[in-house]
C-alpha cells in the first residue's frame, strides 16, 4: 500500500469495526472511489474481517450444547450445596470452625507470650500493691 496517508488505513479499521462516525465513513468512501490501492486493501481487510466473523460464530449442530453438558461430570459446587441443605447444623459448624480456630490460636499465642521464663502466667491486677 503506497498511498501516502495512513489516515485511511485507520479509517478502514474503524469502519470495519463499526466504530466510525458517518462523517468518517463518508471521508473513507470518497477516498476509496478515487484510490485503487486503498480500495483493494479495504476489500482485503473486509474479506479477512468477514472470515474472522464466520470463525468466531461457527454453526453447531442442533443439540450440541445439550450433548456436551450431558457428558460433563456433575459440579462439585452443587454437591456441597446439597450436603449443606441436608445437614444445616453441620454446615453452620463447619463455617464457624475456621474463625473459631483462629480465635483459639490467637488466644493461645497471647497466653504463651505473657508467660515468664519459668512458665508462670504473669497477670497484672490493678490496685493490688502488696
Ligand atoms: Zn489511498
Amino acid at each position: 500500500m503506497s498511498c501516502a496517508s495512513k489516515k485511511y488505513l485507520s479509517l478502514m479499521n474503524k469502519v470495519l469495526d463499526q466504530e466510525a462516525t458517518e462523517q468518517e465513513e463518508r471521508i473513507l468512501y470518497e477516498h476509496l472511489a478515487n484510490c485503487v490501492e486503498c480500495r483493494a486493501h479495504f476489500d482485503e481487510l473486509k474479506y479477512s474481517t468477514d472470515l474472522l466473523c464466520r470463525l468466531a460464530h461457527p454453526q453447531l449442530p442442533a443439540g450440541f450444547t445439550k450433548s456436551v453438558l450431558a457428558q460433563l461430570p456433575p459440579e462439585k459446587r452443587h454437591a456441597i450445596r446439597r450436603w449443606g441443605s441436608r445437614h444445616p447444623v453441620l454446615a453452620a459448624m463447619a463455617i464457624c470452625a475456621v474463625p473459631m480456630s483462629l480465635v483459639i490460636v490467637g488466644a493461645r499465642r497471647q497466653t504463651m507470650q505473657s508467660r515468664d521464663k519459668n512458665g508462670y502466667v504473669l497477670v497484672k491486677v490493678s490496685g493490688d500493691q502488696t
